[in-house]
């Protein structure tokens, strides 16, 4: 199966995907910041595939997902996962995340010229499975922002609670949190209750 489309974007831009896309994506699988229990944002095939359809990345209207499709969707995910705690914990990933994440790579779609009516744009042309499509493309900005990127701004959540995946953005680069109102006010919190305790057992 082949099939075209013209990216939505303007020329120049040959990837519609965002590093932010693929930390949406990981994210999808959210734990609670108090007490770590995860909640599934994808949580049926159908739902899955409509968070790639909302993004562009799935073109097909009337595609019909299977329970298999949806584990493969978090077979990948949980690979990324491992791929960019790997990255942020400077240690080696495990082989066979990494391999999962390279066997998504290789279905990635070409990326092709095509005349516009005011110059030269952008189109991919999708040669096989869709879903496997739009996960080598959400795979995609990960390995631009290691090749080519700030990979050293990739961060996981301090809480080991949360591990909310993000970039961090801040001008000295020494975000550690997720959200300072929740993730990083609970560390203080914590970090105020074992100085009182110290301080009690000292008295
Ligand atoms: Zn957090």
């Amino acid at each position: 199966m082949t099939t075209f489309h013209l990216e939505q974007r303007p020329a120049g831009h040959d990837h519609g995907v965002q590093l932010d896309d693929t930390f949406d994506f990981i994210n999808t699988l959210e734990n609670d910041a108090n007490d770590g229990t995860p909640n599934e944002h994808l949580p049926s095939a159908e739902q899955a595939v409509q968070w790639f359809t909302e993004r562009g990345l799935i073109h097909a209207d009337s595609l019909e997902a299977s329970e298999k499709d949806l584990e493969r969707i978090r077979a990948v995910r949980a690979a990324l996962r491992e791929v960019t705690d790997a990255v942020v914990e400077s240690r080696a990933p495990k082989p066979s995340s990494l391999d999962r994440v390279n066997r998504t790579l290789r279905a990635r779609a070409a990326t092709e010229l095509v005349a516009g009516p005011d110059g030269v744009g952008i189109g991919h042309r999708h040669v096989g499975d869709p879903i496997n499509d739009a996960l080598a493309r959400v795979t995609e900005p990960l390995v631009q922002e290691l090749a080519s990127g700030n990979p050293e701004r990739l961060r996981v959540c301090a809480n080991d609670l949360c591990r909310w995946v993000f970039y961090d953005e801040s001008r000295a680069g020494q975000r550690r949190w997720c959200d300072m109102a929740s993730c990083g006010n609970r560390a203080k919190a914590a970090r105020r209750r074992a100085r009182q305790k110290a301080a009690q057992a000292a008295e």
